[in-house]
């Protein structure tokens, strides 16, 4: 059942638009700024004091970047702040670099995003912060995993390629417990399926280039945290040099007055491209956190107030070799990076060195779908048709 119109669809019309920004138009007009000036001295030596309450240095941002900050923090109630990155790795790595220090321990999800493994370690594992990667499905048993020095727990749920769905709030007392501070990589779901700040998390990333830029044509990311951790992550961001410019703000904004008609559309269709597959004699399973063959799926319908358009499926055992002749002669499914947009990808999704925890196992080849905007029928009959090519070639 498609998801009818709710009090998010009237929010995401209205989020972020001060008319004191906007003037009376109805969008913040793109501020191209570095220097902004001050009419006397003495205002200017106010705007040192306070740097935060009006326009101060293009690094802090002009209205074009506040609009979408304060828009964003609409979507995850119970947010304090939020800053712009220029991508959704540099926000992850603000995150971890605001909370952590030499000497300190963190527990990381084996299903994190690959290049989150890679910032723990390599600049942090530099830095002598030590990572520890623990079994997605874990719950609250992580207590046994937490040691005195344990200072972060970063979760994403669900996890990138093989999507198992994490018990936050299990993971999150047993983290509040011990006094650390639980980060969640929030792209999946968006602030509209999963409010981080509901489950007891600190602090959320995003990588907006997925689903609020959603047109596949802007990098940027976002950090959002409690009133506890908010000056933290603020720093870390400012000292980082972190900033975007006008021109992705605008379109982050842009994307995110239509992310909720989107994602009803892209979960729909998804789940009409799930069934399809799981029915199908050629395919193992499918990772969709809401399918039954998906690990966590009773903790997706209990936190959760939707899926989206990414999830992936294994194929029957077979020869890898033979995965060109499935997907290159797809006619609506793109081989590419990234994901969100209004256009259907296809990637073969590899776990080897992405695993250390956990290592599932899969029969077949698993292949990592985006399900865009298309009629899904489109989509459905170009997989049945990739499935026979693969079947055949047997
Ligand atoms: C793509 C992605 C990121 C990184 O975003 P970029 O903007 O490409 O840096 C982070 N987390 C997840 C889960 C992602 O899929």
């Amino acid at each position: 059942m498609a998801k009818k119109p709710g009090p998010i669809d009237t929010k995401l019309v209205h989020a972020g638009r001060r008319p004191d920004w906007t003037h009376g138009v109805v969008n913040p007009p793109v501020y191209h700024a570095s220097t902004c000036l001050f009419d006397t001295v003495a205002e200017f030596e106010a705007a040192v004091k306070n740097p935060n309450a009006g326009l101060y240095y293009g690094r802090r941002g002009t209205p074009t970047q506040w609009a979408l900050q304060e828009a964003l923090i609409e979507t995850e109630p119970g947010a304090a702040g939020c800053r712009l990155t220029p991508s959704g790795v540099s926000a992850i790595a603000a995150a971890l670099l605001g909370v952590l220090k030499s000497g300190d321990h963190l527990l990381v999800t084996d299903s994190a995003y690959e290049p989150t493994r890679s910032i723990c370690d390599g600049l942090l594992k530099s830095q002598g912060i030590e990572t520890e990667y623990f079994d997605p499905m874990i719950g609250s048993e992580i207590s046994r995993l937490i040691k005195p020095n344990t200072k972060a727990v970063f979760c994403e749920s669900p996890g990138s390629l093989t999507f198992e769905v994490q018990d936050i709030p299990a993971i999150s007392a047993a983290a509040k417990a011990a006094g650390a501070v639980v980060i969640i990589d929030n792209t999946w779901a968006t602030g509209l399926y999963f409010n981080p700040f509901d489950h007891g998390v600190d602090i959320s990333i995003q990588a907006l280039t997925k689903y609020v830029v959603g047109h596949s044509d802007a990098m940027m990311g976002c950090v959002m945290a409690t009133e506890r951790y908010w000056p933290r992550v603020e720093r870390s961001v400012f000292q980082l040099g972190l900033c975007v410019g006008p021109d992705d703000a605008y379109l982050g904004l842009r994307g995110l007055r239509t992310l909720s008609v989107r994602l009803k559309q892209h979960e729909a269709s998804a789940m009409r491209v799930a069934e399809f597959l799981w029915a199908h004699q050629h395919v193992d399973t499918v990772l969709h956190p809401a399918l039954e063959s998906c690990p966590g799926q009773a903790l997706w319908r209990r936190d959760f107030k939707g899926s989206t358009g990414l999830f992936s499926f294994v194929l029957k055992a077979g020869d890898p070799a033979l995965l060109n002749h499935f997907i290159d002669d797809m006619q609506h499914f793109k081989i590419g990076f990234s994901w969100g947009g209004y256009e259907s990808l296809i990637l073969p999704a590899r776990l080897t060195g992405t695993r250390t925890a956990t290592t599932p196992n899969f029969p077949g080849p698993l292949l990592r779908l985006h399900i865009g905007l298309e009629d899904p029928e489109d989509l459905i009959a170009d997989l049945g048709e990739a499935l026979e090519r693969y079947h055949n070639a047997h």
